[in-house]
Parts: structure tokens; sequence; C-alpha cells
């Protein structure tokens, strides 16, 4: 366990259109207790969460945090949260997280980072999710990647393989002249995309071929055993096939029953054909078999504040 000892440094807050609060930088310290602002203790017990966000460090409280005079008045009530920059937010955020999952009572290990993962407000399941390096290992530690990078894929919002794609386009379509290659960072999927999409254009000059037939080949070739059939699943679903979809990741389920990215890949499948009481279905038998699976939280909290807008 690294060793961490309090320390103190400057910092500014800003409101949500991103203006400073303050001109001249103010105090603040992580410690055992919390998080120490201008001399008001902010407790872990009223911090959600510590987060990165385009240089800033965004506080997330918890229901009703207590807060002194001074931090209230950098409250952000619409996100419930306080913005801060500083020199040192990478510090700050080590520190609190290694303090707070001090103070947490149950913790498990992640198989692949080794970064604790505080435990104390979510039900026992099979299988935990490494908030850090974004992996899902089972509840003794043991990880199922054979080396290779799974998860969300940025592009198509799918549980994937993840990997450098390049999508070849050199052809005249719709009378316009097509003549680029463009790299991705996503999963097979985009691969076999790329390949449906362009195979039959590229043919016209030929040199989009190899690079497209390559592509497909690299998606579809040296499958993780559990995951044989994923980009396949994802590319009916994403086509909007979704009994084909369906039998595909009910075959990998009957593998990993609890697995809960498969799960979340069927939800985001009915999501996408409008069934929203099915995805709700899956979404929460992913929840059962990984009950800090963030990709699903992060859509039901979406689906839950879109209720309460159109309410
Ligand atoms: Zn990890």
């Amino acid at each position: 366990m690294i060793e961490i000892t309090p320390f103190v440094f400057s910092f500014r807050t800003y409101n949500e259109n991103k203006k400073r609060n303050f001109l001249i930088p103010q105090l603040g310290n992580v410690n055992e207790q919390g998080i120490t602002l201008s001399n008001e203790l902010i407790s872990y017990h009223d911090i959600n969460s510590t987060t990165f966000f385009e240089g800033y460090l965004v506080i997330s409280f918890s229901k009703y945090p207590i807060l002194g005079k001074e931090i209230s008045s950098w409250y952000i009530s619409k996100n419930n949260c306080i913005i801060l920059k500083s020199e040192m937010i990478k510090d700050i955020k080590l520190a609190f997280d290694l303090f707070a999952t001090r103070n947490a009572v149950t913790t498990r290990v992640c198989g692949h980072c080794e970064n604790t993962i505080d435990w104390d407000n979510h039900l026992d399941s099979q299988y935990q999710y490494c908030d850090e390096c974004h992996s899902i290992s089972d509840k003794h530690g043991l990880l199922f990647s054979n080396g290779e990078q799974f998860d969300i894929c940025p592009e198509t919002g799918y549980y994937d393989r993840l990997g450098k794609r390049k999508k070849y386009e050199y052809f005249i379509f719709n009378k316009k002249l097509y003549f680029r290659t463009t790299k991705y960072f996503g999963g097979d999927n985009l691969g076999i995309e790329f390949f449906h999409k362009n195979i039959l254009k590229n043919c016209m000059f030929l040199i989009g071929v190899p690079g497209t037939l390559i592509q497909f080949y690299k998606a579809n070739q040296g499958h993780h055993p559990d995951f044989t059939e994923l980009a396949e699943a994802n590319f009916a679903s994403r086509c909007g096939e979704l009994k084909e979809a369906a039998d595909l990741y009910t075959k990998m389920q009957m593998r990993l029953p609890y697995f809960p990215a498969l799960h979340y890949n069927l939800a985001i499948a009915y999501l996408q054909s409008n069934n929203e009481e099915m995805a709700r279905r899956y979404f929460q038998k992913s929840l059962e078999g990984c009950s800090n699976y963030e990709p699903t939280l992060k859509v039901l909290r979406y689906l839950t504040q879109k209720e309460r807008g159109s309410n």
C-alpha cells in the first residue's frame, strides 16, 4: 500500500460557466478526515467522488452534504458539486482516493491494476468493476482478458475488444471524391462496419481494398474463447437485427451467466429498438452480476434524469 501524508495545495474554485470565484488562490489540504478548503472541512462521508474534467477537479457530493459558509458559496447545486483548479489536482485526487478507500470498511482489489475498490455501498456480486483501469474482474481478482483490452467502445457504445482501427475510403460516391484514411480507436465492430460499408465502393480504384480487408480480418481473428460471438453480436445489434443479436449474446451469456457487459450490450440493443422495459431488465441483470458496473449505472442515471425531465 502506498503511504501518503497530508499535504497543502493552493486552489481556485470555478462556477458552472468556468468563471473563477476569486482572484487570489487560497489554501487547502487533504487529510485523514477529508478535504479542507480555506479552513472549512468537507468530510469523506459527504464526498461521492472526485473526477478530472478538462483540467479541473470536480468534487461531487453525496445527497445532502454539510458544507461551510464559504464552500456553500462555490457550490453548484445543479450538479451537486464544486469545481476547482490547482497545480496539484492529480495529487489531490490520488490522496483523496487513498484516504477514502482506507476509510472504507469493505474493499475489493482490482484483478488488473490492483487498485482498491470501495465496496461499502455495493451488494455482494460475482464481478467487480475498476474505475481506474475500467476492467471487470471476478471477486477473487481473476481477470478475463488475455492481455487484450475490453471496454465500452468510444465510437459505438458497445462493450467490445478495443484497438486501433483504420477506415479506408478511396472512391467516388454521390459525385464526391473520397481519398482518405481515417484512424479510430474502437471495437472490432468498427472493423466489420468499415468492411460492409466500403469494400464495394473501394473496388472502384482498388487502393482501399487491401486495408479494408486487413481491418476486417483483424476484427474477426483471435477472439477470446468466451467472447467468440461478441463482434458479430454487436454488429447485428447496430444494424437493428435485434433477434440475431439477442441469440448471439444469449450464447455467450450461457458461458458467462453473470458477466455484466454482455447484459449491458443486450440492454443497449433493446434501448436502440426503443424497448426500454426490456433494456431495464437487462441493465438490472448486469448489476446483479456486478453491482458497481459503472457503464450501466451511467445509463440508468441518464434514463432517470430523462424521465424526471419529461414529467
Ligand atoms: Zn483496475
